[in-house]
């Protein structure tokens, strides 16, 4: 039974499982690039380590959620990264949304330094992370899924084993493709009922119980009309997602023409300075360009 974990990568999503695993009473080493962020769980009982390498040394299972492929680049592959630190029969477990030819690089990478690895990419978002609610996609060999399962589930609601490296990573490519549309849908549907003159908070009521209803659809539908762009998702990370998708859909010549359409308009809020806010800040592009803000006459 596993007992000792690190957890890399305290972001948004990485501070709520690292929570809950301290929660649930495991052995945590933390490590993230800007220190201050350790500082709770330190207070907590973890190990602070000081290098990525430093915080894989002597635990079962390590775990990290980090941006992007550069990140990964750096915290796995870099000098002192995890691959220089990591041991025969340790497990390592990556979390992020890269490419699924990353997830395959790093099982070959860890292979060689008898490191068993899974892409365990999630669906949920900061308060799924922070409530252990998150839908959680696995890939790898069975039986380090069936291992490491007690773990995965102080932090989920459901768990998919999608079997070879690599699948769980492209599931979740997948995902975010459906995702990307319906904010986009989101978007366009919310700036056109603005134009046509209809009170917004009967649309979103509508939008709520309808057959499209969705919860990612009412709950950004809501945070729009509040004019709350707090980041649960940043939107530079959903034009990295939706970058990612594009170069994976290509090299399987899978058409994705809707997916360059929010591409072009995440593009357009990022270069309007919205990266940082919410990812349903994609709308921002578009209310520029119809001269229009979608906001509530009242919130109820
Ligand atoms: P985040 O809040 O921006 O956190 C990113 C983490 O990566 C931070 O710990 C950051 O360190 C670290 N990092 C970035 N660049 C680095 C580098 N070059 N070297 C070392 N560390 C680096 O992102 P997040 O929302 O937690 O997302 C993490 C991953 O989960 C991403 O792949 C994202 O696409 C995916 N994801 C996110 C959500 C969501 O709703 N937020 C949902 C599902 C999946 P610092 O603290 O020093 O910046």
């Amino acid at each position: 039974m596993i007992k000792t974990i690190s957890y890399l990568g305290l972001g948004t999503m990485g501070s709520g499982m690292a929570s809950n695993l301290l929660k649930a009473g495991y052995k945590l080493t933390t490590w993230n690039r800007s220190a201050e962020k350790c500082e709770p769980f330190a207070k907590k009982g973890a190990r602070v380590a000081d290098t990525p390498a430093d915080a894989v040394s002597d635990t079962e299972l390590v775990m990290y959620s980090l941006s992007n492929e550069e990140a990964v680049e750096e915290v796995v592959f870099g000098p002192r990264g995890i691959l220089s630190g990591i041991n025969e029969g340790q497990i390592a477990i990556d979390m992020s949304t890269v490419l699924p030819a990353t997830s395959l690089r790093e099982q070959e990478a860890y292979a060689k330094r008898g490191v068993d690895f899974l892409d365990v990419p999630v669906f949920g978002s900061k308060q799924e992370s922070a409530d252990a609610k998150l839908w959680i996609m696995a890939a790898g060999k069975k039986a380090v899924f069936e291992k490491v399962k007690p773990v995965l589930e102080h932090l989920g609601q459901t768990m998919h084993y999608f079997g070879k490296n690599g699948n769980a990573t492209a599931m979740k490519l997948v995902g975010n493709l459906i995702v990307a549309l319906e904010l986009e849908a989101l978007a366009e549907g919310l700036v056109l009922a603005q134009k046509a003159g209809l009170d917004l908070t009967t649309v979103m009521e509508v939008v709520k119980v309808a057959d499209f209803r969705s919860p990612l659809l009412v709950s950004n539908g809501q945070n729009i009309l509040k004019r709350n762009f707090s980041p649960s998702f940043a939107l530079k990370l959903m034009l990295k997602d939706v970058n990612l998708i594009g170069k994976f859909s290509e090299s399987l010549e899978s058409p994705a023409p809707a997916l360059r359409v929010v591409q072009k308009n995440l593009k357009s809020a990022v270069a309007l300075g919205f990266g940082q806010e919410n990812a349903s800040a994609l709308i921002k592009a578009l209310e520029k360009e119809a001269s229009v803000e979608v906001k509530a006459r009242s919130v109820k």
